[in-house]
């Protein structure tokens, strides 16, 4: 029996013109998440995928799973293929369909026709393919309210398609559709959930993390390395380039006033991610701040860091809770990662009393001891990329 899955179009369906650059993105992306696991040819018609095995044996169950992790795709379903006549659609249904049949007492029939040159209407499919199931069948019984089970008939512009009903999926644009942009990705909860967030709304992401050993260990390095490999389930592989930050940090502890060190520190982290974000091809920066969560996250703080860099900076999460941020950390797997507790280089200085309402002049006049220019040139010297996965 032939099998494929059916993806249907999110968002990208009401795109004009330009919908093909999005419909082409988005089967490079399904294609690169199913290369290893067999070969299939994508095609499609009427605001959906169709995404078909052509090698023997593939996993489609894990084929599905991972294909809910794509943005562009309101649904999808796992469906088998048959002609477009009424006998083969009831003979196939009842065998496809037979295992999950066999195990449930209700269930109703629902089709949809968009190809109008076949003979029978949707009522009327409904109708004789639900009397061809209970005959075969004789343990089921219909219910039009509240069925166990919908099996779905599609008869579509290449062939009909069976399946027992469609999965939700992960919505969004495809990555890469928006540009491209750099993740200010701590060991922390926060912005692992914002890279997803941007990455959802079709930008490509790389990361950036600063690092400050010997006061930061390897491990909290090799956690910021799983955090890219599980944000990459959704968001494609995702470049990390690590940044030694502990000249910086020496060097702000011993000339700046210690109520101004978080700020200034963030100022360093902003121009340094903006640099390398240049670099490497990228419009924006994403942080995880979310709005009085810390010191560092008030409005003012905000104005302070915000004027060191000149690209936009996204914060998606800057207006949830921390409930919230949580319960996606949950739901992308990354909140056990983010809660293992190793050391962060934020952590290592934090001033016993961060000013809440810093003021920019204070903070130009504080930074004047600092030789900007050396720092910054010794970081950028030295950056380290590994590509996970
Ligand atoms: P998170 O949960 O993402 O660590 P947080 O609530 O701990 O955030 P902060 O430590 O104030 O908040 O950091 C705010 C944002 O700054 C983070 O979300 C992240 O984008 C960025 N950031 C903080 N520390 C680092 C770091 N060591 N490397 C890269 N980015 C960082
Ligand atoms: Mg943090």
């Amino acid at each position: 029996m032939r099998e494929l899955i059916l993806l249907k179009s999110g968002e990208i369906a009401l795109k004009g013109l330009n919908r093909y650059t999005f419909e082409d993105k988005l089967i490079q992306n399904c294609k690169r998440k199913l290369a290893d696991l067999g070969t299939f040819h994508f095609y499609k018609a009427q605001s959906t995928l169709y995404a078909e095995p052509v090698s023997e044996g593939v996993d489609l169950d894990e084929a599905v799973r991972r294909l809910q992790k794509v943005f562009g795709f309101a649904a999808l379903s796992r469906a088998c293929v048959v002609d477009k006549d009424f006998d083969a659609i009831v003979g196939a249904a009842a065998e496809y369909l037979a295992p999950t049949l066999a195990g449930i007492k209700t269930f109703k029939v629902e089709a949809k026709r968009s190809d109008k040159s076949f003979p029978m209407k949707s009522p009327e499919i409904c109708r004789e393919l639900g009397g061809e199931l209970l005959e075969r069948f004789p343990h089921l019984r219909v219910d039009v309210q509240n069925p166990q089970l919908v099996v779905m008939v599609e008869i579509r512009d290449f062939a009909a398609y069976i399946h027992a009903g469609q999965i939700e999926g992960a919505g969004g644009m495809p990555v890469g559709t928006s540009g491209r942009a750099m993740l200010l990705l701590s060991g922390g909860i926060d912005s692992p959930v914002a890279g997803y967030m941007m990455a959802k709304r079709g930008l490509e992401i790389q990361a950036i993390h600063f690092a400050a050993p010997p006061y930061t260990s390897e491990r909290a390095k090799r956690k910021v390395m799983t955090l890219c490999e599980k944000m990459g389930e959704y968001c494609g592989k995702i470049p990390l380039h690590v940044v030694g930050f502990t000249q910086i940090q020496e060097e702000i502890r011993e000339r700046c006033p210690e109520e101004l060190f978080t700020i200034i520190m963030r100022r360093y982290m902003m121009k340094i991610a903006q640099s390398v974000a240049e670099k490497n091809g990228c419009g924006a920066l994403i942080t995880g701040e979310s709005m009085a969560q810390v010191a560092s996250q008030t409005l003012s703080a905000i104005a302070c860091t915000d004027v060191a860099c000149a690209m936009p900076v996204l914060r998606p999460v800057i207006g949830m809770d921390k409930r919230e941020i949580i319960e996606i950390s949950r739901k992308i797997d990354t909140f056990e990662t983010s809660i293992l507790p190793y050391e962060d280089c934020c952590t290592v200085f934090t001033p016993r009393h961060p000013r809440t309402k810093p003021n920019l002049w204070m903070i130009e006049q504080a930074e004047k001891a600092l030789d900007e220019e050396t720092l910054l040139a010794a970081a950028l010297e030295q950056v380290e990329t590994i590509v996970i996965g």
